[in-house]
């Protein structure tokens, strides 16, 4: 019994940290101006769309363009991007 009660809080430690190390980026298109900053930021997770709107094309982010990623989000002038 303790045993497996030992495994299930590893288990869900497990699932936390990798919960944690997911990046989900959105940009809601309805704020976009289309001004690039984010592209600029992070060219690699943000472009512009076929709408002229900007979009993010690669998810989840990859560890290395997180950084550059969050940056853009804070970045972004209106607030379109969110980052989870
Ligand atoms: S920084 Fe924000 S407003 Fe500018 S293009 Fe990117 S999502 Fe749109």
């Amino acid at each position: 019994m303790r045993r497996q009660d030992t495994k299930g809080d590893l288990l869900s430690v497990l699932v936390r940290a990798e919960r944690s190390l997911v990046m989900i980026a959105k940009v809601d298109k309805s704020k976009c101006i289309a001004c690039g900053v984010c592209e600029g930021a992070c060219p690699q997770v943000f472009r512009m769309g076929d709408d002229w709107l900007y979009e993010v094309y690669t998810n989840p982010i990859p560890p290395e363009y997180q950084d550059s990623a969050r940056k853009a989000a804070d970045a972004c002038p209106v607030d379109a991007i969110t980052i989870d």
